[in-house]
């Protein structure tokens, strides 16, 4: 067992206090707003006061940010605003950046000005994973991750841009390079992704008749010698073979040895260039879990028993992609895997338990049976292996976008999605590519700022 690192808070100044017991809970993710609903609902006003600290104002849906990239959800539509969905809570936007639990003191990171120490009573460590990168050459300056709306958008933008420019350039080289997307990781993060961009890639090409279809070159490379892994291995394969029916490259046993200014080497000896480059290869816990007081696992997730509790602390908490909670449900109770499932339901017994150790009462365990996997392949495509009942294509898409309809968090965001499904029925889909509002300030600035006169040459 490792212990997080913790060193003193910069400040001074006193941690505040309220006269209420506070709960805070760092990350307004799934646990953070699954965990805060359900404590707001079960407590009464005055037995404690809930605080969620959480970098942006609203909890993102993962498993729509496909969807959203494909543009067949709304971005806003897609997450959840913590403080409308959290009425009575007290929402801080703003970054933990130190929790030292021995002083029960978290040290608060605001969007602006500097930080101050924010004392609790009880903690849920809510923090969720990042990205888990290499250090291969070239990976953060060229390659785009794949685990916020922002991400999505960009990515999305990103595809339509580079139809734009190769269909209007004369380059040979700059439209190859442009009409190239590799993305890096074959777990349902990566195959999604891939899938649901390729498919509004293919069907925008329709529109621009300088590019054929064919030219359009996705490939998927993978580490390991299946994809979908969460789908089961008949599954994978299944999913496998459709990919490359659609003409996606797809790369098993392969790595991305580096990609530096967009020049793509593959561990088979591949190379290429490519300007959208996206990892999706796996995740890692969040690193703000070395910088707490809390007893780590050696992948550095929290180390938490089945009632979720923190290993050795009677009033720290954690669930979800950060915490290594045994699972009850398999023989040797290895972790639980990092997965919505989990994290959903984990958060239900981490409120009541919370509840009960507030009260005195007895907690109960988590015990969760993994029920299988949804993913969608792109519009009217999908495969899903749920209780061991293998469903593919038109019907699996269906059983994805139900699934996902009836897990998203509240009736209005339901709705919301249910009207850009619909609307998508009956509307072609949109193929604009708002590739300038990443750089919002480049047209003013360039009309600011005063002209270069042309000097004629000396007669
Ligand atoms: C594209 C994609 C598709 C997916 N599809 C599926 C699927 O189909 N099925 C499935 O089961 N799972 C899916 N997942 C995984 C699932 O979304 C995660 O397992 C789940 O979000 C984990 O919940 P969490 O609360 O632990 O973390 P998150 O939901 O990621 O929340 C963590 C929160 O903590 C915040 N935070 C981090 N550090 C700090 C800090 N220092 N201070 C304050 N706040 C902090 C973050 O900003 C974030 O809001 C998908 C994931 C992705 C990326």
């Amino acid at each position: 067992m490792a212990w997080g690192s913790y060193s003193e808070p910069m400040s001074a100044a006193p941690a505040t206090k309220t006269p209420r017991p506070r709960i805070l809970i760092v990350g307004g993710g799934y646990v953070g707003l699954y965990t805060a609903m359900r404590l707001l609902k079960k407590l009464r006003d005055d037995e404690a006061v809930v605080t969620v600290v959480n970098p942006r104002s609203y909890m993102t849906y993962q498993p729509f940010i496909p969807e959203a990239a494909a543009g067949a959800v709304s971005p806003r539509h897609v997450v959840v605003p913590l403080r409308r969905v959290l009425r009575g809570a007290e929402i801080i936007a703003a970054k933990v950046t130190e929790i030292n639990h021995a002083s029960r003191t978290a040290t608060v990171q605001p969007l602006e000005g500097d930080a101050y120490p924010l004392a609790y009573d009880h903690l849920v460590m809510a923090v969720g994973s990042v990205s888990r990168t290499l250090p291969i050459p070239g990976l953060a300056e060229w390659a785009t991750g794949f685990k916020t709306v922002e991400e999505a958008i960009q990515l999305r933008n990103r595809v339509l841009e580079c139809l734009d420019i190769a269909e209007s350039t004369h380059s040979p080289e700059i439209r190859e390079r442009n009409l190239n997307f590799v993305v890096v990781g074959g777990g349902y993060a990566g195959v999604e992704a891939l899938a649901e961009l390729e498919d509004m890639a293919r069907y925008a090409t329709r529109y621009y008749p300088g590019i054929d279809a064919d030219e359009v070159k996705f490939h998927l490379v993978e580490a390991t010698g299946q994809i979908l892994p969460e789908v089961g291995p008949e599954m994978g394969v299944w999913t496998l073979e459709q990919l490359r029916k659609r003409g996606i490259d797809v790369k098993l046993e392969t790595r991305l040895e580096s990609c530096v200014g967009g020049h793509v080497v593959l561990s088979d000896g591949t190379e290429f260039d490519a300007e959208t480059v996206v990892w999706t290869a796996g995740v890692k816990a969040s690193p703000v879990l070395q910088k707490t007081d809390l007893p780590l696992n050696e992948r550095g997730r929290l180390l938490a028993d089945a009632t979720l509790r923190v290993v050795g602390t009677t009033n720290a908490w954690g669930a979800g992609d950060g915490t290594a909670v045994p699972d009850l449900s398999t023989d040797d109770h290895r972790e639980c895997a990092p997965n919505a499932q989990h994290a959903v339901r984990q958060s239900k017994v981490l409120a009541d338990n919370l509840i009960a150790a507030l009260h005195g009462s007895a907690m109960h365990e988590y015990k969760h049976k993994y029920v299988g996997s949804v993913a969608g392949l792109g519009l009217y495509k999908g495969v899903a292996n749920v209780y061991g009942i293998k469903v593919k294509g038109v019907p699996a898409w269906f059983l994805h976008r139900t699934y996902h309809m009836s897990r998203v968090p509240t009736l209005n965001r339901k709705v919301r999605v249910i009207v850009d499904w619909t609307m998508a029925l009956f509307f072609k889909r949109e193929i604009v590519s708002l590739w300038s509002m990443h750089e919002p300030f480049n047209e003013f600035q360039a009309a600011a700022a005063p002209p270069a006169r042309r000097v004629p040459p000396a007669a």
